[in-house]
Parts: structure tokens; sequence; C-alpha cells
């Protein structure tokens, strides 16, 4: 077994956090690396080294390429790992960090760019066998005529997607051909200025889909497993809220048949490291979306259901060596539910920076709680609003609900405010209980549902 010896962490928060866990349980040296805003995260007191890599704003600090690969190097760093968000899909940055001699710990810059444009990861999915949404089969002309033809083929309602958008932005749905060209103009514009690419594609918009995806570990080697699924159907604003694995009441010839694909495709585009297949699930198909080329807020829920830990892995195949686990040694064994606890007031949803004066953490059987919080701890504004994630565990999907509500009881966070309550709402709602909602409950269920 080969082993990395000195990993820069080039993230924050909770996600820091649980990479620096999994180093330091692998024996591997760990540089903590944070902003001006972030000297009291929790993870740097537990790091063998840290850098300060500049001021808040995210810009000058966790998305400068720069101030991160000279920490690597003022410490000695082997290998560099992204976490999610900020570098962690940023090609140019997997290729700098390799050119300077370090591992990066994720895809080559290649497959993060090929997966990275929509387009071409659609292409290279339908090329691999991976069942995808009808649509516009490449970006969608700027050609009026052309436009509508193909709309008018794929069948209103639209959605026009940015080829380079992310988080849940740069989508437009378009219910009528009368607003069809501009809906694609303003996409366009505000794809260019948002992710500097102003390529568009168009898609069926399909009505009431969940959203299940395939988590999947490949070593770069001609080695690829799936770790099975999980559902992310509770969102608001195309943001996961609850998380879960395994996804429930799925067709089940349909899901073997999407993660042997998923499977096949980690091969065919050489993929390495840990990453995602997002899907679309509605009347017993699957219609691939993106794929997330990185580790995901949400990986948690599948490492309890299988007992395998995402991150060590991440880090093993960093490492050079081959994947060690065989598919037929991937079980699912009971269910498990992740809360995702923002900073944010739970009326409005708007983010809710502060000091956190006392927190408690829960715990019990089948209990994981994934976070930096401490208390005393500062929310800084600068960041994403996730400061925690809950998560349980249980032989069966009712018992790790069960676990969930006492675990939302017991959690106390004084001082901010945060969705907490919107979670407990949730764990108790008859409909999320059934299994199975679609992506668009948990607006209807705020009201706020335009469809
Ligand atoms: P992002 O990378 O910004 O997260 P995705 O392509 O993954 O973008 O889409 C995010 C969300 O948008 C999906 O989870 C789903 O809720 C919605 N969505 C995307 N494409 C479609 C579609 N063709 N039909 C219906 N909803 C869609």
């Amino acid at each position: 077994m080969q082993k990395l010896e000195k990993v820069l962490i080039a993230n924050r928060g909770e996600i820091a956090l649980r990479i620096l866990r999994a180093c330091k349980e692998m024996g591997i040296k760990t540089v903590a690396v944070y902003s001006t805003a972030d000297r009291d995260l929790m993870h740097l007191g537990l790091a063998d080294e840290t850098v300060c890599i500049g001021p808040a704003p995210g810009a000058q600090s966790y998305l400068s390429i720069p101030a991160i690969i000279s920490a690597a190097e003022v410490t000695g760093a082997t290998a560099i790992h992204p976490g999610y968000g900020f570098l962690a899909e940023n090609a140019d940055f997997a290729e700098q960090v390799e050119k300077s001699g370090f591992a990066f710990i994720g895809p080559t810059a290649d497959v993060i760019h090929l997966m990275g444009d929509k387009v071409s990861a659609k292409d290279a999915m339908i090329k691999s066998g991976v069942p995808v949404v009808p649509g516009s089969d490449g970006p969608l002309p700027e050609d009026e005529e052309e436009a509508l033809r193909i709309a008018r083929e794929v069948g209103y309602p639209v959605i026009i997607k940015a080829a380079g958008g992310g988080g849940g932005r740069g989508m437009r749905v378009v219910h009528k051909e009368e607003d069809l060209i501009k809906s694609a103009k303003l996409t366009r514009t505000e794809a260019g200025a948002a992710f500097g690419n102003p390529m568009v594609y168009l898609e069926k918009f399909l009505g009431n889909p969940r959203h299940v995806e395939v988590q999947v570990l490949s070593d770069g080697q001609g080695n690829a497993i799936h770790l099975y699924d999980r559902d992310c159907s509770l969102q608001r604003r195309h943001q996961k809220v609850l998380e879960e694995a395994p996804a429930p009441l799925i067709d089940e010839k349909a899901r073997a048949e999407v993660l042997k694909r998923c499977v096949d495709a980690c091969v065919e585009i050489g993929y390495r490291g840990a990453g995602t297949f997002e899907f679309l699930y509605e009347d017993g198909r699957f219609y691939f979306i993106e794929m997330n080329t990185r580790v995901q807020v949400e990986h948690p829920v599948t490492e309890m259901v299988t007992g395998i830990d995402i991150v060590k892995e991440m880090l093993s195949i960093a490492a050079g060596n081959k994947l060690s686990i065989k598919q037929e040694d991937v079980k699912i064994i009971g269910h498990a539910l992740e809360c995702r606890i923002n900073a944010e007031d739970p009326d409005n949803f708007m983010p809710c920076p502060g000091k956190v004066k006392h927190y408690h953490a829960p715990g019990g059987n089948g209990i994981r709680v994934d976070s930096h919080l401490y208390s005393g701890y500062s929310v800084p504004p600068n960041y994403d609003s996730l400061i925690g994630k809950l998560i349980s565990y249980g032989r069966t999907r009712d018992e790790a609900m069960a676990r969930m509500r006492n675990a939302l009881e017991e959690i106390v966070v004084d001082g901010i405010k945060t969705n907490i309550p919107l979670h407990r709402d949730l764990t108790r709602d008859k409909g999320f209980l059934k299994g199975g909602v679609n992506i668009h409950y948990l607006e209807k269920k705020l009201g706020m549902d335009k469809h």
C-alpha cells in the first residue's frame, strides 16, 4: 500500500475537518489553510501545520490558486485535497497542482474539464450508454429558427441550462414557444457573466422527477465500483436540504442497469477518485443531468449504509493504489438520512451568520455529526451557510427517521438562527415519511412552487 505523506486541505468548515480526520486516521500529515476570517476554525488546532492564505473574500484566499500552491510549497505538502465548492471542480487548478509536482486528490484535469462542461459531459454519457434527458444534443444553436425547431421537437416545457453552470444557477424553464428566444438570450448573458461561458443547451423539463444520484469510486487504472444511490429530492432553489441512502422505492431493474452504466462510464472516461452521477428519476426511468467530480456534501449517508469511508478511499487512490474493494463486497445495510444544518433564518432563508453562544451536539446509537461548530465559534458572513450535517442511521428507514427526530430535539445551536425547525418539520411530514417525493415537494410545502 502506497501512502500520501502530507496533504494540504484546500477548504474550510466541516469538509476540511472531515478530510483532516481521514488523514489522521491513515497517519498522513496535514496542512490546514485558512483566510483571515477563519482563524478560529476547529480543524486548525488539529492540523500538523497551518498557513494563512489571504483575506476573507474567497477570491483572494480559498479560490486563489497561487496562494494555495505556495502554501503547499512552503510546507512541503505532497498532495492537495480540494474538498467541495471553491476549486474542487476547477480543471485549471487540478492541472497547476499536478504541474507543480503535487498529487491532486481527484480526477485528472482533462476529466474535470470534460465533465465540467455539461454539454460535453452529456455527450460522453451518451457514448457510454448512460441514459440522458432528451434535448438539444449539444449546444442550443444561436440561430433562432433552429432553436425553435429543436424545442418544438423536444416538446414544451423545456429547460435552458448553462453548459458551465453549477450550484443550481444558470437555468431557466420555458413553458411556451414565444418565450424561448428571450429566455435563451437571458440565460446566455447570465451564464457568460457568472461562469465565463455563454454556451447554453436545452433539455426536456421533466414535470415531477426525483433527484437520485449514484456514488462511484474509480482508481483511474481500469477499476471502478459503485456504492449505490442516494435520494436528494428535498431541494429549495435547486439546493439540497435533506438526503438519504439508499433512494427509496426505485425500480430494481432500472437501478441495476444504471449502476452498471455508471461503472462502465468511469472506466471509459478514465475516471480517478470519488464521483457522483446525478440523475432525474421519473416513471421508473433514470435521466443523467450531470457528474460531480469531487466528494459531495451528502457522501456520509453512503458511508453509513456501505461501511466504506469515501474520503479514505480518495486518499488511497490518489496515492496510486488500486481499488481495494470489489463490487461484490459492497452491500447496503440499513438506511441513512442527512440534514444539512444551515446558519439561516428559518422564515425567509436569509443567511444568519454570527456567534454561536452555546452548541450541544446530539448523540446516541446511529447518530453522526459532521460539523466544525463549538460554543463560542463565530460563523463568518463570507462563505456558504452550511454549519454542519446531522446524519442518522437505522436498520430501516423508519428507525433512521426516529433517531433523526431525537437528534433534532437534542441539538442546541444558540445565538444564531438555523434551519433546524425546518428539519424537525420535515422528519414528521407525512408525504416525506412515505418516501419517494419529487423535487418540487419541498417548495410546494413552503408555498413557493411556481410550476
Ligand atoms: P447544478 O449543477 O446547477 O446543480 P443540475 O443540472 O444538477 O445543475 O440541476 C439542478 C437541479 O435542477 C436538479 O436537481 C433539478 O431539480 C433541476 N433540473 C435540472 N434539469 C432539469 C430537467 N431537465 N427537468 C426538470 N428539472 C431539472
